[in-house]
C-alpha cells in the first residue's frame, strides 16, 4: 500500500490547481487520474481573464496557442450585440496538460473504483492510502459518488452539452454565442481557435429540454444547419461528443474529516454561462488553503456568474 498525506482524484483544472498550491507550500500530494495526459476533454475551452488571474499567470505567459477575443458576438433570440471585454480560448488538450505539469505533482494513471475509510484516512482500491482526500474527478467523481451523492446530491441545474472540435482553416475570427434560439434553454457557440481549430457546440438545461420535448441532439442539428448557412463551417462528418455537468447549487458540507470536493465534482459552473474552468481552478486553490490552514472549505469567493450584470441575473435563475 502506497501512503500519502494528500491524494487528489482527478488531474483536470481543479485537481491541478490544488496540487500546485500544496506543492508550493511544501506538501507532496499525489494526483490520480484515469486518463493519461495530455488528454482530450469535452469543452469549448473559453477562458475568462479571471481564470488567468487566479493562477497568477499573465495570458501572454501561457505557452500554448491562446485565442484572444476583444469582444464576443452574442445573439439574444437572434438579435446581435457585442459584449465588449477581452476573453480567451484554449484547447483543453494543451491547457490541462500544461496546468498539471506546472503543478509539479506526482501523477499516476489509475482509475479509482472503490474508496474505503481506513484507520489513517481513506484507502483507494486497496492500493493507495490518503490522510486527506480531494475529489476533483469531474461530474462522475468517485469521491462524490462514495461520500456525497447519497446524502447531499448536487442541487444545481444539470447541463447537457454536445460539441465538436476539429481542424478548420477558419476565416471568421469572431467568437459567436446564440442564446435561447430554437427554444434552447441555454446557448450554442462557434469558437475559432488559434492553430487552425474550431469548436462548435450546444449546451442547455436538461430538465427544461425534457419538459419541452426537445433533445440536445436536435439542438445540435439546428446549430450545424445554421453555421453552414452562415458559411462558417462547411465540413461534413461532424462528430459531436456529449457530457453532463452541474451549475452552481448549494455548497456541500464535508460529511467526514479531511475530505474535500472541488470543480465539477462539487457542481460549481456559473449560472449564466456554465463556465466551469475558472471555478474549478479557484475551488482547487481554496481547497489547498483549507488543507494548509486546517479550516473548512468554503466557496464564497467562487463567482456564481461570468458575464451577466447583476440587473439581468433574474434571467439566469432556474
Ligand atoms: C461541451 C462542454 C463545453 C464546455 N465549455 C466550457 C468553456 O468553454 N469554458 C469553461 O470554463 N467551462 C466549460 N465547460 C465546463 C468545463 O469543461 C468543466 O467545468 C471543467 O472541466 C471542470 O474541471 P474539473 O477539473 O473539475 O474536471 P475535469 O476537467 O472533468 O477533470 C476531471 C478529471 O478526473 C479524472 N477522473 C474522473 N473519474 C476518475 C476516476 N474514477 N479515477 C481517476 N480519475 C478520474 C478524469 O479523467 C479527468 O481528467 C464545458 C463543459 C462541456 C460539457
Amino acid at each position: 500500500m502506497k501512503k500519502y498525506r494528500v491524494v487528489i482524484v482527478g488531474g483536470g483544472p481543479a485537481g491541478a490547481a490544488c496540487a500546485g498550491k500544496l506543492i508550493k507550500a511544501g506538501l507532496e500530494p499525489l494526483v490520480v487520474d484515469k486518463q493519461t495526459f495530455p488528454r482530450q476533454k469535452i469543452c469549448a475551452g473559453w477562458l475568462t481573464p479571471g481564470a488567468f488571474e487566479s493562477l497568477g499567470v499573465r495570458p501572454e505567459e501561457y505557452p500554448a496557442d491562446l485565442s484572444v477575443f476583444p469582444y464576443l458576438k452574442v445573439y439574444l433570440h437572434g438579435f446581435p450585440i457585442r459584449r465588449r471585454g477581452k476573453q480567451y480560448a484554449i484547447r483543453r488538450l494543451e491547457f490541462d496538460h500544461w496546468l498539471l505539469e506546472r503543478s509539479g505533482a506526482e501523477v499516476i494513471h489509475h482509475e479509482v473504483k472503490s474508496i474505503q475509510p481506513c484507520e489513517r484516512g481513506y484507502c483507494l482500491d486497496g492500493q493507495i492510502e490518503a490522510e486527506i482526500l480531494v475529489g476533483a474527478g469531474g461530474t462522475h467523481c468517485p469521491v462524490y459518488r462514495r461520500f456525497y451523492a447519497g446524502t447531499q446530491p448536487r442541487s444545481g441545474a444539470k447541463i447537457v452539452a454536445l460539441e465538436d472540435e476539429f481542424q478548420h482553416d477558419w476565416t471568421d475570427q469572431v467568437c459567436r454565442l446564440w442564446f435561447f434560439e430554437n427554444g434552447l434553454p441555454g446557448y450554442a457557440w462557434y469558437v475559432p481557435k488559434k492553430g487552425g481549430f474550431v469548436n462548435i457546440g450546444v449546451g442547455g438545461n436538461a430538465e427544461i429540454l425534457q419538459q419541452r420535448g426537445a433533445t440536445i441532439q436536435g439542438q445540435w442539428e439546428y446549430l450545424v444547419a445554421k453555421i453552414r448557412r452562415m458559411g462558417l463551417v462547411e465540413k461534413d462528418n461532424l462528430n459531436p461528443r456529449g457530457y453532463v455537468y452541474h451549475l452552481r447549487g448549494n455548497d456541500f458540507k464535508a460529511p467526514a474529516d479531511n475530505l474535500y470536493l472541488i470543480g465539477d465534482a462539487a457542481g460549481l459552473a456559473t449560472l449564466d454561462m456554465g463556465e466551469g474552468i475558472g471555478p474549478a481552478i479557484l475551488s482547487g486553490l481554496l481547497a489547498a488553503d483549507a488543507i494548509l490552514g486546517c479550516s473548512p472549505l468554503r466557496f464564497d469567493a467562487v463567482p456564481r456568474y461570468s458575464l451577466l450584470p447583476p440587473w439581468l441575473r433574474w434571467l439566469a435563475r432556474g
